[in-house]
This record gives structure tokens, C-alpha cells and sequence, in this order.
């Protein structure tokens, strides 16, 4: 008997993975001993204080199973945070969840809060797990296309927002763009969110990395206390993206449910490091977020001569730690073969733009650079991109 071979949901099966991308241009840039600026976490240590305070919980014997929405102490540690960064009173009994990371804080508060049919509008270009996190709720993605310097269309907003939205993801600080959503681009989206009863995803995982503009969360604009979900995490302030820690703020009903999908995905994000990131948030003062903003941009400035001198045109990105270029005065080849021919003629590897976009022809002129990596590296990178 012919039997069909078992197969992966269409949903999961049909969609192109940015992460595989990667995957396969850090492997091209082994092969030809390549500088890795594809890879988007850093390559320096994370802070002494949160590996002593992890080894430390360990030998405490903090090995069991967490509180399923987060250990108190590092809850607490996060309605300090929130007061402290942007005047915002979190209850962390009712309005705390601490995931597996920014990611499972996305999949866990989607899939708590859309339902199939439901609409979910994604700003394009945009991080690679947007759209499969709508998916996997069965939810229909509205992509809308950013403008060119980063900033959403409002025009093109208006005509995406329908009756259907359940909600729209944000990201800001921005991958890969490198945009930090202003006030008034805030209380625009804000106005559509309340027009049509939709709620905010917002996912500020580079809060922290933030150069020419301060970080401000969607949360803060009036109205919006009740209808967002505030998603961020400590991969990127700690530079601890192995750890698995992130976090979502959300009124109490939204946190309910979240609660709930979360504890079904994972049950927890594991316990010796939350308490470790307690620590770290508890005892890093101005000094370290003020040195980690300084440091990346020290490292956007070296990467950024280095791109502009070979002849890529971009913007000085305001947050995060990415450079999309366009390569189009470099070269006429589409842009995946362009990030391998580079990765070998120049030894430095990029992600092909057409990994952040639902068409890939929008991305076939463009290439993103992260720059999480030390300056000397940089200064390296930069130095062999000029001499192409
Ligand atoms: N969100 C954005 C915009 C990212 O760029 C990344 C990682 O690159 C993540 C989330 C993943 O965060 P985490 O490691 O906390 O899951």
C-alpha cells in the first residue's frame, strides 16, 4: 500500500525560515573563514555579576521548577525596572509573565489572544517570527510595508485596519531596520488600535541599545494600557541570548490567558537564571545600561564608515544592532547569491534582505550586517569590506 508520508503542518511546512538562513550563510562563512556579521547575538561576555549570581542559585539549589508565570524576585525585579525606565506602575502579581525568551513571550501571548480567521498586521521588513507566530494561531497576516527610512506608512496603516485586526506587532527598537518608533508614530498606531478594538504586540527587546532617540513603550500612550502586550526579555541588555529569559507585561485578563498558553508551551523559563537576571536588574546601575548604549554605538559608527566607504547606501540606525543596506551600486546579483559571493570574496557574511520581507523581491537589493560583535572584529569587517 501506497502510503502518504507523514507530514508537518502546511502552515509550518510552507514557510521559509529566516533562522535557516542564517544557518546556512554562518555555514558558508566557515567554509571560507568568513567574518560572521549574519549572526545576530554577541560574541563578547555577558556581565560578571549575572554569571556569578547563576552560578551562585545553582549551588543554592534553585534547580526546581519556577513559578509558571515567573520567580517573585525577578518580578519584582521588573515592576522595578518599568517604574524606573518609563514611569510605568506594573503589577507583577497580576500583570507579570516570564517566558523562554522574547520569542515564546510572542507565541505565548498570539496564541493566547487571536484566534483562526483573525486579522494580524505585520510591518515589513520585519524579525523573522512574526508571521509563523500568526500562522501557528491560524490568523491571516496583513504585512504593510514600512517607509523607507523605517517608519510605518500611515496611509498604508489606515487601509490595513478593518474590523477584522484582532491586533499589530510592533518592534521597536527595530530588526532589521534599526527604527525607534517617535511619540507621534506611537499615538498614530495607538488611535488605530483604539479605533478598531485591536491590541498591540510590541516587542521592545533591544530597549536598551538605543543611540540618537530615547526607547518608548506603546504602553505608555494614552489608552493603551488595557489593549497591549509589552514583550521584551534580558537576551539583549545582559547579552545572554543562551539563557532564555524574556518577559510580557499585559493587563491583568490579557495576562491571564497568557499565563495559560505559556504554561502549556514551556511551564518555565528556567528558575537559577531568572533569579540570576533578578540580580542583574537589581544591581547594574545608569553606569552599565549608559556603557552598553555607548559600546554599540561605537560598534554601529565602525561598522557603519566601513559599509558606506564600499559603496552600500543605509541609514545610521537610531536602535538595535543591524545595519540593512542596499547593495545595488555594489553589484546586480540578487541578493542571496550576493551574501555568498561576499562571504567569500570578502570574507565578511551577511543575511540576504529578502529573509525580513513577505515578498522576497522587496529585499533583493539588500543585505543586513549585525554588529553584536567586538570592535576589533568590526574595524576587521570594515576594513576588508573597503578593500573590495
Ligand atoms: N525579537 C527580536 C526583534 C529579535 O531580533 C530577537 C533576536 O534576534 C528576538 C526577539 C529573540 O529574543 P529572545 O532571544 O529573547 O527570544
Amino acid at each position: 500500500m501506497n502510503a502518504e508520508p507523514r507530514r508537518a503542518r502546511t502552515a509550518v511546512r510552507t514557510h521559509s525560515f529566516t533562522e535557516s538562513v542564517i544557518r546556512e550563510m554562518t555555514r558558508v562563512a566557515n567554509q571560507h573563514r568568513a567574518i560572521n556579521l549574519a549572526q545576530g547575538f554577541p560574541d563578547f561576555p555577558a556581565p560578571e555579576v549575572l554569571k556569578e549570581a547563576a552560578c551562585a542559585a545553582i549551588r543554592a539549589d534553585i534547580n526546581q521548577y519556577a513559578i509558571t508565570w515567573g520567580a517573585p524576585r525577578l518580578r519584582r525585579a521588573l515592576e522595578a525596572k518599568y517604574r524606573r525606565f518609563y514611569g510605568m506602575e506594573v503589577d507583577g502579581d497580576r500583570e507579570i509573565t516570564v517566558t523562554c525568551g522574547a520569542t515564546e513571550a510572542m507565541a505565548a501571548a498570539m496564541l493566547a489572544l487571536v484566534d483562526p480567521g483573525d486579522e494580524v498586521i505585520i510591518l515589513e521588513p520585519f524579525y523573522e517570527n512574526y508571521g509563523p507566530d500568526a500562522i501557528l494561531c491560524g490568523a491571516k497576516p496583513v504585512f504593510v510595508p514600512a517607509r523607507e527610512d523605517g517608519g510605518p506608512d500611515v496611509k498604508a496603516l489606515e487601509r490595513a485596519f478593518n474590523p477584522g485586526t484582532r491586533g499589530i506587532i510592533l518592534n521597536t527598537p527595530n530588526n532589521p531596520t534599526g527604527h525607534v518608533y517617535d511619540r507621534d508614530e506611537l499615538e498614530t498606531i495607538a488611535g488605530l488600535c483604539l479605533h478598531y478594538d485591536a491590541i498591540a504586540f510590541t516587542d521592545e527587546i533591544y530597549e536598551h541599545i538605543v543611540y540618537e532617540r530615547e526607547h518608548l513603550p506603546i504602553a505608555t500612550v494614552e489608552g493603551m494600557h488595557d489593549r497591549t502586550v509589552t514583550v521584551s526579555g534580558l537576551s539583549k541588555t545582559f547579552s545572554i541570548t543562551g539563557w532564555r529569559v524574556g518577559t510580557i507585561i499585559a493587563a491583568p485578563d490579557l495576562t491571564d490567558a497568557i499565563r495559560k498558553t505559556h504554561d502549556f508551551l514551556t511551564v518555565g523559563s528556567p528558575a537559577p537564571l531568572q533569579e540570576a537576571c533578578a540580580v542583574g536588574l537589581e544591581q547594574l546601575d545608569s553606569d552599565y545600561y549608559d556603557a552598553l548604549a555607548r559600546d554599540y554605538r561605537e560598534r554601529r559608527d565602525v561598522l557603519f564608515e566601513g559599509v558606506s566607504a564600499a559603496g552600500f547606501s543605509c541609514r545610521r540606525p537610531a536602535g538595535s544592532y543591524y545595519l540593512l543596506t542596499d547593495f545595488s551600486q555594489v553589484s546586480d546579483l540578487p541578493d542571496d547569491e550576493f551574501a555568498v559571493w561576499l562571504t567569500r570574496e570578502a570574507g565578511v557574511a551577511s543575511v540576504p534582505g529578502s529573509s525580513f520581507y513577505s515578498r522576497p523581491e522587496r529585499g533583493r537589493t539588500q543585505v543586513r550586517f549585525a554588529f553584536c560583535k567586538t570592535v576589533e572584529l568590526l574595524r576587521e569587517a570594515a576594513e576588508r569590506l573597503r578593500r573590495l
